[in-house]
């Protein structure tokens, strides 16, 4: 699909999410589907078999047969002990995944009428299931990478590489032989060293990779990791050669960066850039079909464990690849 194509398609209406989606029935039916769809599997035991009760709020619970936990729709999932009713948490879904740009915390509090800290516990918890879903993407055959920074610029911190108060993160495009973006991997990195470009190299690039990037020297790791390695000229030089045409990494990177500049500008990228950037990851890796997107990420967020308040603000900074390992 060109990309003129991609920003015109139609999307999900407003008016279809809401034939979809409108009742509290509905959109449990729809989490119902996404977490079990295949019918109740015990979180505990995988036990299958089931005797059906309630809590004491009339609230439906699956009993298994086999360990005897007590299972809600939403326990065990990111929406675990929620007090907003499903219809809120699906709108959010919906203007997370539609609008053309990003939606920040405070826009959500708009939206869905409720107080900020609730909007940034949810706006966090979708962006969670974003990173869980997207932490294993790995980019094969032909690959443009580059370094890349966030944040900082209002701190007086120099330009460009080095430059204080930045976050590092790598972002790179896996292209089709005729040159076009298929998916991509935007990650933050302890620094470009050496030694976490090769840990991003084993977790992010399958076997083979044909990797073209411009001549910073950590980029080299990429040879000791058994991948072919081109370094492009940087502008002002010679043409890029065709296989690595790095025009649409400058695209998506600038993209990607007036987004997270323009919604989040109020807020240290450095705290929650993993998040910030799996968000962007997400939806770019999404955006051949906006109309599955609301689906897509209800699956995501049912196979995603709890993440209390606590937890969510309790992560570090960022998790470098190296120290995943
Ligand atoms: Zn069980």
């Amino acid at each position: 699909m060109a990309m003129n194509r991609i920003q015109f398609q139609p999307g999900l209406s407003l008016a279809g999410f809401l034939d979809q989606y409108g009742t509290e029935a509905a959109c449990a039916r729809a989490l119902r589907q996404a977490r079990w769809p295949k019918g109740f599997v015990c979180p505990r035991c995988q036990y299958r078999r089931y005797s059906r009760c309630a809590n004491r709020h009339g609230e439906r619970l699956w009993q298994c047969s086999a360990c005897r936990h007590q299972s809600s729709l939403i326990s065990d999932t990111l929406f675990a002990s929620t007090k907003l009713p499903l219809t809120r948490w699906f709108l959010a879904l919906y203007l997370l995944t539609q609008s053309k740009t990003n939606m920040a915390a405070l826009e959500l509090m708009r939206h869905l009428g409720v107080c900020y800290r609730t909007a940034w516990r949810i706006k966090h918890k979708i962006m969670q299931g974003m990173t869980e879903r997207e932490a294993g993407r790995q980019l094969g055959g032909i690959v443009t990478m580059d370094d890349a920074y966030l944040g900082g610029e209002r701190n007086g911190g120099k330009a460009g590489r080095g430059s204080e108060n930045k976050v590092p993160f790598v972002i790179a495009l896996e292209l089709s032989d005729v040159g076009y973006p298929h998916q991509a991997v935007m990650t933050p990195v302890s620094g470009f060293t050496l030694k976490a470009l090769a840990a991003w190299t084993q977790q992010h690039l399958r076997p083979q990779a044909d990797v073209y990037s411009d001549g910073l020297g950590a980029f080299r790791s990429v040879i000791a990791e058994g991948h072919a390695h081109t370094v492009i000229e940087s502008a002002g030089g010679r043409a890029a050669t065709e296989a690595g045409d790095m025009r649409w990494l400058n695209t998506v990177l600038s993209n990607v960066k007036r987004s997270l500049d323009g919604t989040y500008h109020a807020f240290k990228f450095s705290a929650y850039i993993h998040r910030y950037l799996a968000e962007a990851q997400w939806r770019f890796n999404r955006r051949f079909d906006l109309k599955i997107l609301v689906p897509r990420l209800l699956v995501a967020l049912a196979r995603c464990q709890p993440w209390p308040e606590r937890r969510l603000r309790a992560v570090t900074p960022f998790r470098p690849a190296e120290l995943q390992r």
